[in-house]
């Protein structure tokens, strides 16, 4: 298993794949004289895992023009493609938000300075008018009070205005942090859940106890389409099989991509055989579907998946679960692929 692009980010590979990696970063590290640092290694290992394949042609773009992999490259590349930008978007999101506060805080001040200097204008006023009995003078007095009052109420319009705009800077600010949220959650290639927020979901189906099920999508021989049409061909076909688990989700399901050519589906409150029937549905849909490359009529041929079902049973954990399932659909892969098991 691979890499999934997710804030944090998640790692699947086996022992031996990632021992391998590291061989390889190494490698890399030496040859372009990158210090080991936990940074520089992360960049590295995304490299040559291949998962990560922004990072990868950021990276090959550099070394075809022969630019250096100085310290501030790498911790670029760390920030933007291994962390996906977080640190940036957190950071401005937190700086706006003490932008807004610093900012309401001053405008309560100043209306406070003001109000408070309006405040000694009406006491002394109030002073003079007990004294009082000239008329010239009572009409001073009268427009003085009429002044500082005026002031006071500029004033609070004024701190109506701001605290307006401050609210409205503060919706967007939430929206932002909503969509870094979302985005944390969502598995950048097919916009499915990523691997971090479905085990979380799964997490929560289980000690709810409630029925559902889990269902482990994985391509048939995908590796040999990747190699006969490319990546990036390979990508717009997870893609589209993605969108077939969207549409089969009801807005009810979960879809997620659970690692690499792997996807997932939770099936909330339903029982094997409802679950059993849509996973074939998409099985035959997807082996029936006839996918093209782009801008030519040549058909890449059929495209199968093969799949594995388990059901919740009391006690269940997301590790049993899952452990299950994969067992169903290493018999879906060892009967001949293209087909659904259950356990
Ligand atoms: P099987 O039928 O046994 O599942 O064969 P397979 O070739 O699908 O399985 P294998 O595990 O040998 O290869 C999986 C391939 O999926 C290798 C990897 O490069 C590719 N892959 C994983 N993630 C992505 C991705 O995001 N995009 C593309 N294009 N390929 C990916
Ligand atoms: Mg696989
Ligand atoms: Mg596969």
């Amino acid at each position: 298993m691979s890499k999934t692009l997710s804030f944090p980010p998640v790692y699947q590979h086996a022992f031996l794949q990632a021992s391998e990696n590291l061989r390889q970063s190494l490698l890399l590290a030496n040859r372009y004289q990158t210090p080991v640092t936990p940074v520089n290694y992360a960049v590295w290992y995304e490299y040559v895992s291949g998962d990560n394949q922004d990072l990868v042609n950021s990276i090959d773009t550099r070394l075809k023009k022969n630019d250096p992999i100085t310290p501030e490259v790498t911790q670029y590349l760390y920030e933007k493609y291994v962390l996906m930008g977080m640190p940036e978007r957190l950071s401005n999101t937190n700086n706006g938000l003490k932008l807004v506060v610093d900012n309401t805080l001053e405008n309560i001040s100043r209306v406070e300075a003001a109000a408070s200097e309006c405040n000694e204008g009406l006491t002394q006023s109030q002073v003079k008018l007990e004294s009082c009995n000239d008329i010239d003078e009572l009409k001073t007095l009268v427009s003085q009070i009429l002044t500082n009052t005026q002031q006071i109420t500029n004033s609070s319009g004024e701190l109506k205005t701001e605290l307006t705009r401050s609210t409205e800077e503060i919706m967007k600010l939430r929206q932002e942090l909503e969509a870094v949220k979302e985005m944390a959650r969502t598995d950048s290639l097919t916009g499915l859940l990523n691997r971090g927020a479905f085990d979380n979901e799964l997490q929560k189906l289980c000690s709810k106890g409630h029925a559902f099920s889990l269902v482990l999508f994985d391509i048939d021989k995908f590796k040999r389409l990747n190699d006969s049409f490319g990546h990036l061909l390979g990508d717009k076909v997870l893609q589209f099989f993605a969108s077939l688990l969207k549409s089969h989700s009801n807005d009810i399901h979960i879809a997620a991509r659970f690692g690499g050519e792997e996807l997932a589906m939770l099936f909330v409150h339903c029982r094997l055989e409802e679950t059993f029937m849509i996973t074939e549905k998409i099985r035959e849909k997807f082996a029936a579907s006839r996918l093209k490359k782009k801008g030519s009529h040549e058909s890449i041929g059929q495209v199968t998946v093969s799949a594995g079902i388990s059901t919740y049973q009391n006690n269940d954990t997301p590790i049993s679960l899952i452990e299950r399932a994969d067992q169903a659909l290493y018999r879906s892969k060892a009967d001949g692929r293209n087909q659904v098991n259950f356990i």
